[in-house]
């Protein structure tokens, strides 16, 4: 999925106002416009693709550089000591602009962000099989 002439390809461009807190050559990140919390920040590649599975190993480095520098930044700005990172991919995930991001969202008294985590049983042997699959699809 393309994610040329989506809103923050249009904000990376400057075609859209933002406040902005970081830019490099390949890396993008400002306030969001709703935020979950104080200080709740996204990050972009600049490349404009819509999953995190089709970023180019050049944005994902980039990314992986940036991330926790902009972390450090909103925690040092914010005074919060606990934050999440979100990074949802396509729409059944709550995915709702398809270029890539990363939420940084502080957990403060007032906000952050709520998670429903519900584990399931896994069986050790579907584990097994499971595992073995993914390395295989690594290779
Ligand atoms: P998603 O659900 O796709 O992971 O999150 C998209 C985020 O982008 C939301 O938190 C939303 O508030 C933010 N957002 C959407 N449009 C704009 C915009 O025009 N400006 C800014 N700063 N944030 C936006």
């Amino acid at each position: 999925m393309s994610a040329a002439g989506t809103i923050f390809s249009k904000i990376i461009a400057g075609e859209i106002p933002c406040q902005c807190v970081y830019e490099d050559e390949r890396v993008f990140a400002f306030l969001d416009i709703a935020p979950l919390s104080h200080g709740h920040v996204l990050v972009l590649p600049k490349e404009a693709k819509a999953f995190l599975h089709e970023l180019s190993d050049e944005s994902a480095a980039a990314i992986g550089r940036a991330l926790p520098r902009i972390c450090r930044a909103v925690l040092a700005a914010t005074g919060a000591t606990s934050y999440n990172v979100l990074q949802n991919n396509g729409s059944a995930a709550h995915q709702a602009v398809m270029h890539v991001h990363f939420h940084i969202i502080p957990m403060t008294t007032a906000g952050g962000l709520g998670i429903a985590w519900k584990p399931v049983h896994l069986a050790s042997d579907e584990a097994v099989a499971l595992a073995t699959k993914i390395r295989e699809a690594l290779q």
